[in-house]
């Protein structure tokens, strides 16, 4: 498969018509890297976890600059192009030349996708025929509700009958997974049931919802919690729920991050497979795992159906990825063992994880496990069962590896 992403480059929320009044980079300001794997061992920060993770672009491309990455990246492309992505930190449908952007990949003949919009900046509902017309095949497009007057307060989407109506035409001729975020009192309850049903018939692929955070604990790392003061947070149970009883109700597939794929029965879909489970190797040394909190109790019925003898240390920070020193430094470290394994994308600086972690003069080696133990919904939203069991084999199958390298 030969896949070409063009990247539009832009700022979240600045290059979206204004901030989502849920936005994530909402009111980030200035702060220190994080650290992160990718580091040298004596420079904390690196492109990566210093930009990279604010998606701190400078702006949108120019056309004439993103016509020209695309050249160069044909030059070097070996095999027929299969598909072409339009991505960045903007939001494609805000791009000020959208269009001939659009035309131009359209005339290369590739199925094109579109990564993630908003429709934010579909302001005439002619677009949809457009871009249908010009090879795109799949987009994911946050629909938040199919209420206008809830997309322009939430949003901000100066023209939301617009925006909803590129997105009907768009469910009706290709592959749409529209997603939302959700928050409670506002877009849950009737309102969510009245937007599954306007995207069900219309012909939506799919719904992904993403639970609101606004607590640092649960992802917003970048300094700037609360996003919404006062904002009600489901319960990553309740949450759970409302994703099964939507599942239940509608016939496309619906579900959430950070918790659930109903149809899938993942993440650690693998539980309910004895059988593979089986097949993993055994853990024969002792080492402490440290993840996120809503995976810890996964990981550990994973682990000790194999045979492990640790505890997996549950983070205070509720999602693995987004694990910073602050999370290190709140651990017992009576509770570990004299090797700790983290995340492979937590971020933080493993000379600094080290210094933490042996804080009690006791001195542990850290080392990095895999980056992905599952498959969470976006990434399973377009999976078989059989591909997200076949993920978590390989991750667990190197996690059990990593501890019985390092562990004692
Ligand atoms: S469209 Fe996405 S990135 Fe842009 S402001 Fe809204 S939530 Fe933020």
């Amino acid at each position: 498969m030969v896949h070409l992403t063009v990247d539009i480059g832009g700022r979240p929320g600045l290059d979206c018509r204004g901030f989502c009044s849920y936005c994530y980079f909402k009111h980030v300001g200035d702060i220190e890297p994080f650290g992160c794997k990718n580091c040298l061992p004596f420079i904390k920060g690196c492109d990566y976890c210093s930009r990279g993770v604010r998606e701190q672009y400078t702006g949108f491309k120019d056309l004439r600059e993103v016509a020209d990455d695309v050249l160069a990246q044909l030059q070097i492309v070996q095999g027929d192009l299969d598909r072409i992505t339009i991505s960045g930190g903007g939001d494609p449908s805000c791009y000020p030349r959208f269009e001939d952007l659009v035309g131009l990949l359209g005339s290369m003949e590739v199925p094109l996708h579109i990564g993630y919009t908003s429709g934010k900046g579909f302001d005439d509902p002619a677009l949809g025929d457009f871009l249908i017309e010009n090879g795109l095949t799949e987009v994911s497009y946050t629909i938040f509700s199919s209420d206008p007057r809830l997309r322009a307060k939430y949003m901000h989407d100066p023209t939301p009958e617009a925006s909803l109506a590129v997105l009907e035409r768009l469910c009706a001729g290709i592959d749409v997974y529209a997603a939302g975020v959700i928050l409670p009192g506002v877009n849950d309850g009737e309102d969510i049931f009245r937007t599954c049903e306007w995207l069900e018939s219309r012909g939506a692929k799919g719904l992904i919802l993403m639970r609101f955070a606004n607590q640092r604990e649960q992802g917003l790392i970048l300094g700037n919690a609360p996003i919404i003061a006062g904002q009600r947070v489901h319960s990553v149970e309740e949450f759970r729920d409302l994703v099964t009883e939507l599942n239940d109700t509608f016939s496309m597939k619906i579900s959430g991050t950070p918790l659930w794929d109903p149809s899938i029965g993942s993440p650690f879909a693998i539980l309910d497979e004895p059988e593979l489970l089986a097949t993993l190797p055994r853990v024969q040394k002792r080492a402490s795992v440290v993840t996120g909190s809503i995976a810890a109790p996964f990981v550990q019925r994973v682990l000790d159906a194999c045979g492990n003898r640790s505890r997996v240390i549950p983070a205070h920070s509720e999602i693995a990825c987004l694990i910073t020193i602050d999370d290190l430094i709140a651990l017992r470290l009576d509770d570990l063992e004299d090797t700790v394994i983290l995340p492979g994308r937590a971020f933080v600086h493993d000379t600094e994880a080290r210094e933490t972690l042996s804080a009690d003069g006791r001195t542990r080696e850290v080392v990095r496990g895999p980056d992905t133990l599952t498959a969470d919904a976006e990434t399973s939203m377009g999976m078989e069962r059989t591909g997200v069991l076949m993920m978590e084999m390989e991750g667990f199958g190197e996690l059990i590896r990593t501890i019985n390298k390092y562990g004692r």
